[in-house]
């Protein structure tokens, strides 16, 4: 077993303190000695892994790294870290912790009351109750701005009447934090319980990529939520972007963590493959490639920690950290396809390791802003003008 921040050509992680790199290495451990043995099933299955989310929360890793009274606190590149980390052992369970801490968790610790965080925050990280965010709805993706969801003012609260897309644990879960469009016209954020009357969840099924988290498409008809479920910091959608704003980070670190566990495979492969009664390592090709995914991989390295010193100074930018995104999920999307093609047939088996990961960086690509959507992002900071509708 490696080191956890091995594959570091230029250093980037050197200013990684002793906590920092002790989260790395204890998620290491947990998915060396207990998800790699069993992803692949449950992933096969399309079987959510429910035993693995009980120990992340007994380990205190399902809550993404998000601050909660009585847990450790992690610094910020301490939490790239252990996204990275997670990610590089699979794609579905980080994205288990990324939904349940990084959105759910997150909305309620940043936009809700008091007694809000008191009655879920510690639930929810502990893996006792298990959170969901929906903000997609089937006609507003990237748009989702957009969206059309309505939530009535009623005697005592809301009605909740709409429908929802792509939700990670919206269904067989506890609560679902549900983007609705209020009286005023602003989006609000709201606490609905998965069991309350009118909330319907489906699985979606035939999914090529994450198969082991399930999303649902959610229908909401008329569903009530009592004054107190309102999340009091959520008055419009620039709230709701502050949540997804303080995620992107994570996204571009989970993506450094599926471009090294491809990397690794391809290193590993060629070392020991033989063709031409000669080992795969020993051609220039092959070399070159390597040497080209190991390039784009430490420009991924550099700029994910270097948006994290920012974040860490409170000087991030949205465009900044829509650049790495973008920068890091396109490098993860490329590495892992040439990966693929050095592995030969085997680079399509699960077994070994990189078609997983092949397949799961399409949803990384696509969720929380879409690589054409983080470009235009950037696109109108560079230009002035907004290419958005
Ligand atoms: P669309 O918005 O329809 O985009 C289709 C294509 O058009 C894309 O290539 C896009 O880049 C491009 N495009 C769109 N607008 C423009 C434009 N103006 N100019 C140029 N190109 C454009 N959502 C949640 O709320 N909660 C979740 O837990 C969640 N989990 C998810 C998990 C998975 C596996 C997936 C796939 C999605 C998840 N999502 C979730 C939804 C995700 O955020 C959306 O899929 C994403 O925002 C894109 O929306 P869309 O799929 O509707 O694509």
């Amino acid at each position: 077993l490696r080191t956890p921040l091995d594959v570091d050509y230029a250093g980037a992680f050197h200013a990684a303190t002793d906590a920092d790199r002790a989260l790395a290495a204890r998620i290491r451990a947990f998915v060396q000695d207990e998800v790699l043995p069993v992803i692949d099933g449950y992933w096969e299955r399309a079987e959510v892994p429910y035993p693995l989310i009980a120990r992340m929360g007994e380990l205190d890793f399902l809550r993404d790294s998000v601050d909660v009274d009585g847990h450790e606190k992690i610094s910020p590149l301490g939490a790239g870290l252990a996204a990275m980390e997670m990610s590089r052992g699979d794609g579905s369970v980080a994205t288990i912790c990324g939904v349940q801490g990084g959105l759910a968790l997150r909305s309620i610790q940043m936009l809700g009351s008091d007694e809000q965080k008191a009655q879920w925050a510690e639930p929810i990280a502990k893996g006792e109750k298990l959170a969901a965010f929906g903000l997609t709805e089937p006609t507003h993706g990237s748009d989702s701005v957009s969206l059309e969801t309505r939530a009535r003012s009623v005697d005592g609260g809301y009605r909740i009447t709409g429908a929802k897309k792509w939700i990670g644990a919206g269904a067989n879960s506890d609560l679902t934090v549900v983007w609705a469009r209020g009286d005023d016209g602003q989006v609000h954020g709201f606490l609905v319980p998965q069991d309350s009357p009118g909330y319907d969840a489906k699985v979606i099924e035939g999914k090529v990529s994450l198969r082991a988290i399930h999303q649902a498409h959610i229908t909401l008809t008329d569903v009530f939520v009592p004054e107190e479920n309102a999340l009091p910091g959520a008055r419009s959608f620039k709230d709701t972007g502050r949540v997804l704003a303080a995620t992107r980070l994570g996204v571009a670190w989970s993506a450094v963590g599926h471009a090294i566990a491809c990397y690794e495979s391809a290193v590993s492969y060629a070392k020991t493959r033989e063709q031409f009664g000669r080992k795969l390592a020993q051609s220039q090709m092959i070399q070159e490639r390597l040497t080209s995914m190991l390039s784009t991989l430490t420009q991924m390295q550099l700029l994910a920690v270097r948006m994290t010193e920012l974040d860490a100074e409170g000087a991030l930018t949205g465009p900044q950290a829509s650049l790495t995104k973008y920068t890091c999920t396109r490098g993860a999307r490329e590495i892992a396809s040439v990966a693929r093609d050095m592995l030969g047939g085997n680079g399509i088996l699960l077994q070994h390791r990189v078609a997983r990961h092949f397949a799961d960086i399409e949803a990384l690509h696509t969720y929380e802003g879409t690589e054409s959507v983080q470009a235009l992002i950037v696109g109108r900071d560079i230009t002035g003008v907004s290419a958005f509708v």
